[in-house]
């Protein structure tokens, strides 16, 4: 068997509804030969790309992520994530102008909706050739390799409650059992898995990251994911939220409802003494509850009719959010006694682009 590896540079992109995710393959094992052939634009870009972490005032390099010394595609090299808004898409085409890529000839995967939103434009600028693949198929893709590659790219909370416990225990995910993976992007996609070729969209809903992220926004006037986190953390959702206590003064205890469960989301906010007393961070905290429950009742939900006890949540919503996290592994044990266990993963929102590099190399 012949195949023919394309020349460098590897890139993807993932090109999503608010974030641009893009991996960068950097070879460490370029033969005196490619070195020569290289040229100095490609040197430049791997030396732009690998030596700094900030890019402009809005794209970033995940440097802890970085995978290093890894072999794809038969080549050795170290794997990097960057992200960048993706109402900065033009502008990044632009930047490559500017860097003078158009002046070579190359490959670029695509994926996400983006893929197709800015293909005309990329295409017309650069002289690529652009590559749509499915941002469904990339993302498993994208979680088979890595989970095999990565010994700590799973894990989860072994007493989630426990803020004190920092228990994250990696673990070695089988994929070849069924599962669901509940992707939480702008919005959410739940999938059910079966084996890498065999895979379904069973379900999504609208209220995803980007509905977390554009009411903090309204209620708290924040201005960015970071802050509004931050703000959630530092926040109390039960100044803001209907608990069944208020409602009972106690437990329900005819279908064993605690006391301590919202009964309604936000049902504090039309008494006028309440709204005075919640601070931002609280509102701030009672939208990032309000979020999870609904993605955790729904990924239940969908998890009891396919008969899987594994959920795995990918998307960049958990990115620097062990919040989230502790929040759905809790949910996820309390609600089914133990038997459905919430996974996590390392990359979080770069599975998409991890798959879709994938493509060089198969
Ligand atoms: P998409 O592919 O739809 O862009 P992602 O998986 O990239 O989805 O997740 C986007 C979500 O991640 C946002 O809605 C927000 O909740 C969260 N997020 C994490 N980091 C950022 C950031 N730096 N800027 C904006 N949103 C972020």
């Amino acid at each position: 068997e012949h195949r023919i590896i394309p020349v460098f540079p590897w890139f993807a992109i993932d090109i999503g509804g608010t974030l641009v995710k893009l991996v960068y393959f950097e070879p460490l094992d370029l033969t005196p030969d490619e070195i020569l052939t290289e040229g100095e634009i490609l040197m430049n870009i791997r030396h732009y790309l690998t030596s700094n972490r900030a890019y402009g005032a809005e794209g970033f390099r995940d440097d802890a992520l970085e995978l290093t010394n890894i072999k794809l595609g038969g080549r050795r090299g170290n794997l990097h994530f960057i992200r960048f808004p993706t109402s900065q898409m033009h502008n990044f085409i632009d930047l490559c102008v500017m860097k003078n890529l158009h002046t070579l000839t190359f490959q670029v995967f695509a994926t996400g909706g983006g893929a197709y939103k800015f293909e005309q434009d990329a295409v017309e600028k650069l002289k690529l050739t652009w590559c749509k693949c499915d941002e469904i198929e990339t993302l498993i893709k994208g979680l088979s390799y890595l989970s095999k590659l990565n010994p700590n790219e799973c894990f989860y909370y072994e007493e989630p409650e426990n803020n004190a416990n920092l228990n994250k225990h990696s673990l070695k995910f089988d994929m070849k059992k069924p599962f669901l993976l509940v992707n939480i992007g702008s919005g959410i996609s739940i999938l059910h898995v079966e084996s890498e070729t065999k895979v379904r969209r069973i379900s999504g809903t609208s209220i995803g990251g980007a509905t977390f992220l554009g009411l903090s926004c309204l209620l708290t006037d924040c201005s960015s994911y970071e802050e509004a986190i931050k703000l959630a953390s530092e926040g109390d959702s039960t100044k803001v939220d209907k608990l069944v206590r208020d409602i009972y003064g106690g437990d329900y205890d005819r279908f064993g409802l605690p006391g301590h469960i919202v009964a309604s989301s936000f049902g504090h906010m039309n008494a006028p003494d309440k709204r005075e007393q919640a601070s931002k961070a609280d509102l701030a905290r009672a939208t990032l509850v309000t979020v999870l429950n609904n993605i955790g009742s729904i990924s239940m939900m969908c998890a009891r009719t396919e008969n899987v006890d594994r959920i795995l949540f990918s998307g960049s919503f958990l990115r620097i959010n062990d919040l989230s996290m502790r929040i759905l592994a809790y949910a996820m044990d309390y609600w089914s006694n133990n038997e459905i266990k919430a996974i996590f993963l390392e990359h979080e929102g770069y599975f998409s682009a991890v798959g879709c590099l994938r493509e060089f190399i198969m």
